[in-house]
C-alpha cells in the first residue's frame, strides 16, 4: 500500500498544476483581450453563434454567415464581422452586409421573440491592431429596398447610377472592374 504522505504529495502536486494551468489561462485570455481591444460590453456577453449560416424567404430571401453573435448580459442580440483592412476604415458595403444578418436572424426561429440591437460591430484586423467600429444598422424596410435593387440591377431591370462621392470609389473593391468608377 502506498504512504499516505506519498498521497498527500501526489494531491498537492495535482492541484498545484491545476491552479497553475487556471493563472496561464487567465493570462493569456487577459492578453488576448488587451490586444483585441474588445467593447466592453462584448467581453461580458456571451458567444451565441460563430460562423453558422442562415437563410429566411421572409421578409426577402436572404442567406448569409455572420462571424460571431453575441447576447449582451441585458438580453440583445449583436452581430460582430471581421474584416481584413489595410486600414480601420468602414464602407457602407459593411453596414449593408450587418443589417442583412440582423434581418436574417429576426426571422430565425431560434431568435424569434428576442430583442436586436439596432447596431453591431465592424471588427477590422489592420497591420496596427484590431478595432472594433460602431456601427447603426439599417432597417429592415431599407434592406428590403437594397435587396430589390440588387437583383433589379443583376437582372438587367435597372441601371447602375454610381457612387455619390468619388472618395467612396477609393477603396471599392469593385473599383478594378467598375465602369462608373470615380
Ligand atoms: S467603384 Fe463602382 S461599385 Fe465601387 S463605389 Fe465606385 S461606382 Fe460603386
Amino acid at each position: 500500500m502506498m504512504d499516505p504522505m506519498i498521497i498527500l504529495a501526489l494531491i498537492v502536486l495535482v492541484v498545484v498544476a491545476l491552479i497553475g494551468e487556471r493563472f496561464r489561462r487567465t493570462g493569456r485570455r487577459a492578453e488576448w483581450l488587451r490586444r483585441e481591444g474588445m467593447p466592453e460590453e462584448l467581453r461580458t456577453a456571451k458567444l451565441v453563434a460563430s460562423e453558422q449560416h442562415y437563410r429566411c424567404q421572409k421578409p426577402v430571401a436572404l442567406s448569409g454567415t455572420p462571424d460571431q453573435v453575441y447576447r449582451l448580459p441585458e438580453g440583445a442580440l449583436v452581430v460582430v464581422d471581421t474584416k481584413r483592412r489595410p486600414r480601420a476604415q468602414v464602407y457602407d458595403a459593411d453596414i449593408a452586409q450587418l443589417s442583412i444578418y440582423r434581418v436574417l436572424l429576426a426571422a430565425q426561429k431560434a431568435f424569434r421573440g428576442q430583442p436586436l440591437a439596432a447596431y453591431g460591430y465592424v471588427r477590422l484586423v489592420t497591420p496596427e491592431g484590431v478595432v472594433y467600429r460602431r456601427v447603426e444598422l439599417w432597417d429592415t424596410a431599407r434592406v428590403v429596398v437594397l435587396h430589390r435593387r440588387y437583383w433589379a440591377l443583376r437582372d438587367g431591370r435597372d441601371t447602375p447610377t454610381g457612387a455619390e462621392m468619388a472618395g467612396l470609389c477609393r477603396w471599392c473593391g469593385h473599383r478594378e472592374r467598375c465602369g462608373l468608377a470615380r
